[in-house]
């Protein structure tokens, strides 16, 4: 069956690595290396139609690549161009991952010569109701903008992380 290759970008801490364990072995890890920079690979049915996803999980030094620094530009192009669909997430707790996540969808856009690269954004820690710096709204605004879908995540309960990437892989399907 099809093989997707989906690349996991945002600011470092908004849960990247946790949405993928969540996804993959519905586990949630509290201390997950924020350094630790992998591939995953899981068969999944979407729509009744057999799915093997390839998921990088992006670390480090991301925000490096939003800069023009010529050492991270060759590794940043190459997972640019590598992915099929691109989720963008932020925390919901931090509005400056909000910008970022913005700098993320030019960055793709840029690279890929095109503003119609599949994409997910996701606003992710939707449980830290008491510590919201972005509203629903304004999630909603920026997939707009994107035209893509969007979704508010936990990762902790695994809210609407299924939701993701069934949505992620609709989106190379209908290209
Ligand atoms: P990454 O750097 O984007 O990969 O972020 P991590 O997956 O390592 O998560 C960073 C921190 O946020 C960790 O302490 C996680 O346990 C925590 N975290 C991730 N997702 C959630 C979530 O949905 N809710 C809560 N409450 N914490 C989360
Ligand atoms: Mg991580």
């Amino acid at each position: 069956s099809r093989e997707y290759k989906l690349v996991m970008l945002g600011e470092g801490g908004v849960g990247k690595s946790a949405i993928i364990m969540q996804f993959i072995s519905h586990r949630f890890p509290e201390d997950h290396d924020p350094t630790i920079e992998d591939a995953y690979k899981t068969q999944i049915r979407i729509d009744d139609e057999p799915a093997n996803l390839d998921i990088l999980d992006t670390a480090g030094q991301t925000h490096a690549w939003l800069t023009y620094e010529a050492e991270f530009t060759a590794m940043r192009d190459q997972y640019m161009r590598a992915g099929e669909g691109f989720i963008i997430s932020y925390s919901i707790t931090d509005r400056r991952s909000l910008q970022e996540a913005r700098q993320f969808k030019q960055l793709i856009d840029r690279v890929r010569r095109t503003a119609n690269t599949p994409v997910v954004l996701v606003g992710n820690k939707s449980d830290l109701t008491h510590l919201r710096q972005v509203s629903v709204e304004e999630g909603k605004e920026l997939a707009r903008e994107f035209q893509c879908p969007f979704f508010e995540t936990s990762a902790a309960f695994r809210y609407y992380i299924d939701e993701v990437f069934a949505a992620l892989v609709r989106q190379i399907r209908q290209r």
